[in-house]
């Protein structure tokens, strides 16, 4: 039980935080000061992880004694990291979803007009990409000096999976239509078998709104009527290319959030990398980790501090208040970008209101 009967208050519950590089610990930092001031009810365990840990010899970038803070608490909180370029260096993004399971990546996807601007006013999607298998399985090598291979490697059990995770993600959010994405008028063993899986799970949920698309005219369609879409459902790489799009359809890169979702743990970040040319600077946007966290406040079940952050920031937003990635997109006529810190105090005053 998560209630303390002794005090009558709620026992706090274990999160994994990792700031990350970059401008990771300056939005860590601004999204913790969020949940702190919100009554969020977590006791964060911090960790290392990304280039400190490479350049000290870890080549995934994370050192061993990590793994355990996250199988006990089963829930990660991670900024952006770094991974340096030369061989010999693994990605510490892959290597986590991986080690961990994590097979749906979730990506939703809002426009914030008026506030924010953009071609799109009425996009709102989510994106649920197939995050282990595909061409990411890692299945590549060298025939020849002259040819080289990667193996697209799709599995019924991986399949079934990510479209069930699809369906019921739609069912408990209220969501009505899923278009599922493949490219199986080529790839037909592989993508078909996608698309096949979808089909059938799909006669179990007649609640829900169906469609299929070969997904080179399905990304078009989303670029020129994203209001026509609500759930995308796609393999990994498809999914990595397309939610990379529609997220900066709606303005910013800064804005949007995700989570990685596996049988055991769920790791929650922004969809930006630790961008580099700003970190120090305290400018950076600290929106997209801090819907990332309001996803993890669901997920460990304390929607309601979810949702007292979410219209605070949204008010934010609505108050003309912005970061200077969002200069030139936002509606206001405040003189020069709040930074960091000052844009989370902005959302801090307006916890308890609703836009
Ligand atoms: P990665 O390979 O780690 O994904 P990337 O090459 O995709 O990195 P990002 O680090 O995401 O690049 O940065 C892309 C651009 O967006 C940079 O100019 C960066 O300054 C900007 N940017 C990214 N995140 C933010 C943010 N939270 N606030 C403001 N600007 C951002
Ligand atoms: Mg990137």
């Amino acid at each position: 039980s998560d209630i303390d009967g002794s005090i009558g208050t709620v026992t706090p519950v274990p999160i994994t935080v990792a700031a990350g590089d970059g401008i990771g610990p300056e939005i860590m930092q601004a999204t913790l000061k969020v949940l702190q001031a919100a009554g969020a009810r977590i006791a964060p365990e911090t960790i290392e992880i990304g280039e400190q840990l490479y350049l000290q010899g870890h080549t995934s970038g994370i050192a061993p004694q990590c793994w355990d803070s996250l199988r006990r608490t089963r829930v990660l909180l991670k900024g952006p990291i770094t991974t340096p370029s030369g061989r010999g260096y693994k990605s510490l993004n892959v290597t986590i979803r991986k080690t961990l399971g994590l097979y749906a990546n979730v990506r939703p996807c809002v426009s914030y007009s008026p506030f924010v601007a953009t071609r799109h006013p009425k996009l709102d999607i989510v994106i649920v990409r197939e995050n282990e298998e595909d061409l990411y399985a890692g299945i590549e090598h060298r025939q020849t000096d002259q040819v080289v291979q990667c193996l697209k490697l799709i599995t019924r059990p991986g399949c079934e999976r990510i479209i069930r995770y699809a369906f019921e993600y739609a069912r408990a959010n209220g969501r009505r239509k899923i278009t599922c994405m493949t490219k199986d008028n080529i790839m037909k063993m592989t993508d078909g078998l996608f698309h096949q899986v979808f089909d059938e799970i799909a006669t179990g949920y007649p609640d829900i709104q169906t469609e299929h698309m070969i997904i080179d005219i399905g990304a078009a369609r989303v670029a020129t009527r994203p209001e026509q879409f609500d759930v995308i459902v796609t393999t990994n790489l498809y999914g990595d290319i397309l939610s990379d799009i529609v997220a900066e359809m709606t303005g910013s890169v800064g804005l949007a959030g995700s989570a990685n979702i596996g049988e055991h743990v769920a790791m929650f970040e922004a969809i930006h990398g630790s961008a580099p040319d700003i970190a120090g600077k305290g400018i950076a946007n600290p929106s997209g980790l801090l819907l990332a966290a309001v996803m993890m406040l669901v997920h460990i079940r304390q929607p309601d501090v979810a949702a007292r952050i979410h219209n605070a920031w949204l008010c934010t937003l609505e108050d003309g208040v912005f970061t200077a990635d969002l200069a030139g997109h936002a509606s206001s006529r405040l003189s020069r970008p709040f930074g960091s810190m000052d844009f989370a105090d902005a959302i801090i005053e307006r916890l308890g209101r609703t836009p």
